[in-house]
């Protein structure tokens, strides 16, 4: 007896945003994080912690040199 094997093709979700982040596609459901500004970003991933690297720009410095930098 032959097995038949249908391929049911996916169809395409509708992208419904950007990720402020990474610039991905987000689909409808899909869970995110809104910011204060608005913005909307991915949940899952890193996205939401490299978008906050880039706005607060952190540096690593010993707490002295912070101190006399503060
Ligand atoms: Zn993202």
């Amino acid at each position: 007896m032959s097995r038949i094997v249908h391929l049911v093709q996916e169809p395409k979700q509708q992208v419904v945003a950007r990720c402020k982040s990474c610039n991905g596609p987000i689909y409808p459901n899909e869970l995110v994080y809104q910011l204060a500004d608005g913005n909307i970003i991915h949940r899952d991933g890193n996205c939401l912690w490299e978008y906050a690297t880039k706005a607060v720009a952190p540096r690593k410095l010993s707490v002295e040199d912070a101190l006399r930098n503060a």
